[in-house]
């Protein structure tokens, strides 16, 4: 059966008022009501960008899933995990001083911010799941604990997946730092030594220090590793190499399995929000400015993830010569994601998409 997906276009340049009213638009089509019952502790699950980044979706457009939510007599909350690496928002203290500095507060928004792994990022559910890599996975304990979910993601390129929207903002968002370091482990990047001109600029970026000069040239501690693939996109000679296809697959559908665990108890009551505005080549947990890869598109709402995020490719498709992901990272192909997850069940890549 097709997947029903809804879709609000935008300008190509939209500013916030219009993407107000497109979302205003987009959420009484979605019937809420369907799925979020009175007093349902609801999660609205985001990213609030690293320090730089000014290209994450604006506390704005939270505000109105949250008064919407309240109207509904249920208690919207706004949801979050720790990064696996040092910087910014590598615990729930820093995470949530830097998500005010981006006008995402109580204040601000008229609902509470909870981080769903706790203070240090390590409180956690194990869920089962029918995977093919994994019968279980680990779960920030109150993404579980929600009786829904909102998912507003804001597509962009990646480094290692080549899209990063929908089921990465689930899978590696909801997923507590056990988690993360599980599906990060297969990333094993390494130093082409006769390209590396040992700026040393991996070395200061590193979140883990876990690159170091050896005979003149970086060399990376793998145990120290933990495979966030910042050096990658960092180092401007090449230097930094990994196994793009056969590494890049197994993340994608380690993130899928993930996905899948972070609404096994709950994927009725699940609704997820795609904001095409500001698509940039990297995610925004990459601490740098960006500009737009391409022109904003609009915003698509639905109840499954992998139809959404194959309408988001489809879409930048349409309108470009070629999708998000690839055009982000030509050598990755972002579909691998999309199709484990449809072979594990979370969702379907066939959708209907309706246009309002
Ligand atoms: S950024 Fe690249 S060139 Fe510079 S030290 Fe690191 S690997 Fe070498
Ligand atoms: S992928 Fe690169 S930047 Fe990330 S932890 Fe490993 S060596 Fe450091």
């Amino acid at each position: 059966m097709l997947k029903k997906l809804y879709y609000c276009k935008l300008s190509a340049h939209s500013k916030l008022e219009e993407r107000l009213t497109a979302l205003s638009r987009l959420l009484p089509v979605l019937n809420f009501k369907s799925r979020i019952k009175q007093n349902y502790k609801v999660g609205i699950k985001t990213h609030f960008g690293d320090e730089n980044n000014d290209t994450h979706i604006a506390p704005e457009l939270i505000k109105v899933v949250v008064n919407h939510i309240k109207n509904l007599h249920a208690l919207p909350f706004i949801t979050e995990t720790s990064t696996l690496y040092s910087g910014s928002l590598q615990n729930a203290i820093q995470h949530l001083i830097l998500a005010h500095k981006h006008g995402f507060s109580y204040g601000s928004l008229g609902a509470p911010i909870i981080m769903a792994d706790g203070l240090m990022g390590n409180t956690e559910i194990k869920v089962e799941i029918p995977g093919i890599k994994y019968k279980s996975v680990n779960i920030a304990r109150d993404a579980v604990l929600a009786d829904a979910l909102v998912i507003i993601s804001h597509p962009t390129g990646h480094i290692l997946t080549g899209l990063g929207a929908a089921l990465k903002n689930l899978g590696m968002g909801l997923s507590s730092r056990k988690g993360k370091m599980k599906q990060h482990s297969s990333i094993k990047p390494y130093i082409n030594s006769t390209k590396c001109v040992n700026c040393q600029v991996c070395m200061k970026w590193c979140p883990v220090d876990a690159i170091v000069e050896k005979e003149n040239v970086a060399y990376i501690i793998e145990e120290k590793c933990v495979g966030c693939g910042e050096c990658i996109s960092l180092c401007k000679y090449d230097a930094v190499r990994f196994n793009w296809g056969v590494q890049s697959e197994d993340i994608q559908k380690r993130i899928a399995e993930y996905a899948l665990g972070a609404v096994q108890n709950k994927k009725d009551k699940c609704f997820y929000i795609n904001v095409m505005t500001d698509m940039t080549r990297e995610c925004d947990c990459m601490n740098i400015k960006q500009k737009p890869m391409i022109d904003d598109l609009g915003i698509l709402g639905g109840f499954d993830p992998v139809a959404i995020d194959q309408a988001t490719l489809d879409l930048t498709r349409k309108y470009n010569k070629t999708d998000l992901g690839r055009l982000s990272e030509p050598k990755l192909d972002p579909t691998v994601q999309l199709d484990h997850a449809e072979k594990i069940g979370l969702g379907s890549r066939s959708y209907e998409l309706i246009e309002i």
